[in-house]
């Protein structure tokens, strides 16, 4: 038999005939509330793909034997929908978040999917459920496509059978309390990414074994940590991270300064970084229409950050990811010492954070055509 491919033209709709009481917008939280309903599609090493199906969102029928319960063969998304002034459904740069499940699929074993074809039906699943999809600016619909092989075998082997969804969550805006920075704890005793493992996928035995660390920076009194790699900055909880820096002076032979103010520091994507689209935008952004800032992907480590910082260099750090879009950090605590930052939440931060804000929400130009209505 030939192995079938996933395709949008074979998606059957089974509409629930028990829709529930949507939540109260105030309080929307992130990741607790689910829609009415969920895209699934099944896939056997013989037969490929079955037809993809949205239903009722309900519980999961898998074997305790699976493999993904086991041995972490599961993946995941982490994207958003939003609903623009004139009520559009909205996607920021999705076909982004298909690719990076393509790859992080294929680290762990899991099949190919056709990404294009995948993302109509997420399309069709937010159509479905556009009800639910908050109304209020900052409000949105977190979208999360999960990938996990379902085989009930207990040999550590390429899945067989696999199981490719996605819930949709309403989750409230981030910054309910307005735009708020964020204290560090630099780890010494944990990493969270090393070269040749899987720290640059979205793989889901990625995040257990980062809690410990998160414990520690807790019980220091602090809110996220900051991840080095071999003593270099690596990220920030689970985002990217950059740093704003006062650029030397570099004159020419007339005395002319010809360099650019300002430095935009962020880790080189080395194998260990996640790719965020988040930063992978902030950086395109900040290419396009901040002329007083050159973006440097480069190796930072932390006694460099430590001696920077020191001297006054360091104006601004944020953290960039779906979730928050940009979150300022205000200090940053490394073997007891805490080191303030100049700006704790800069002008630099808030205009970013705004101009990707709004053009996630359609308000703004955006020339890239990131934001793409469905
Ligand atoms: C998802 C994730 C990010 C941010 O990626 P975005 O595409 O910007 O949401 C950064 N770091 C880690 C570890 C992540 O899992």
């Amino acid at each position: 038999m030939m192995r079938q491919a996933l395709k949008r033209s074979k998606l059957i709709l089974c509409r629930t005939k028990m829709p529930k009481t949507k939540p109260i917008p105030d309080n929307l939280g992130f990741g607790t509330i689910f829609s009415d309903h969920m895209l699934e599609a099944d896939w056997t090493a013989e037969s490929g793909w079955e037809q993809p199906i949205i239903k009722k969102y309900a519980p999961l029928s898998i074997s305790p034997a699976a493999s993904s319960l086991h041995y972490g063969f599961s993946a995941f998304e982490g994207m958003k929908a939003y609903l623009d002034p004139d009520k559009n459904i909205r996607l920021f740069r999705p076909q982004e978040n298909m690719k990076r499940l393509q790859e992080s699929a294929k680290r762990i074993g899991l099949p190919y999917f056709d990404g294009e074809e995948y993302l109509e039906c997420i399309k069709e699943l937010l159509r479905v459920d556009k009800d639910w999809i908050p109304q209020e600016f900052g409000n949105s619909m977190y979208i999360r496509p999960t990938f996990i092989s379902t085989d009930p075998d207990l040999s550590v082997s390429a899945p067989s059978s696999c199981k490719l969804y996605t819930i949709l969550s309403p989750v409230g805006a981030y910054y309910p309390n307005g735009f708020k920075d964020i204290s560090l704890h630099v780890s010494n005793n944990y990493v969270r990414a090393f070269e040749g493992g899987t720290g640059n996928h979205k793989v889901s035995g990625n995040y257990a074994p980062t809690l410990e660390a998160q414990k520690e920076a807790v019980v220091k009194g602090h809110q996220q940590v900051l991840w080095l790699n071999k003593g270099n900055i690596s990220e920030v909880g689970t985002m990217n991270i950059f740093f704003l820096k006062k650029a030397p002076l570099d004159l020419n032979r007339l005395g002319e300064r010809r360099n650019k103010y300002y430095q935009l520091i962020t880790p080189r994507l080395d194998g260990t970084i996640l790719p965020g689209i988040t930063r992978d935008s902030i950086i395109e952004l900040v290419k396009q229409e901040k002329r007083e800032i050159e973006v440097i992907e480069t190796d930072y480590h932390i006694e460099e950050l430590v001696e920077d910082v020191k001297n006054d260099k360091i104006v601004e750090v944020f953290g960039t990811g779906t979730a928050a879009i940009v979150s300022p950090v205000g200090s940053i605590e490394y073997n007891n010492e805490t080191y303030n930052i100049k700006n704790k939440v800069g002008p630099t931060t808030k205009q970013l954070y705004n101009r990707l804000l709004n053009m996630q929400y359609g308000i703004e130009t955006d020339i890239n055509n990131w934001s793409q209505v469905i």
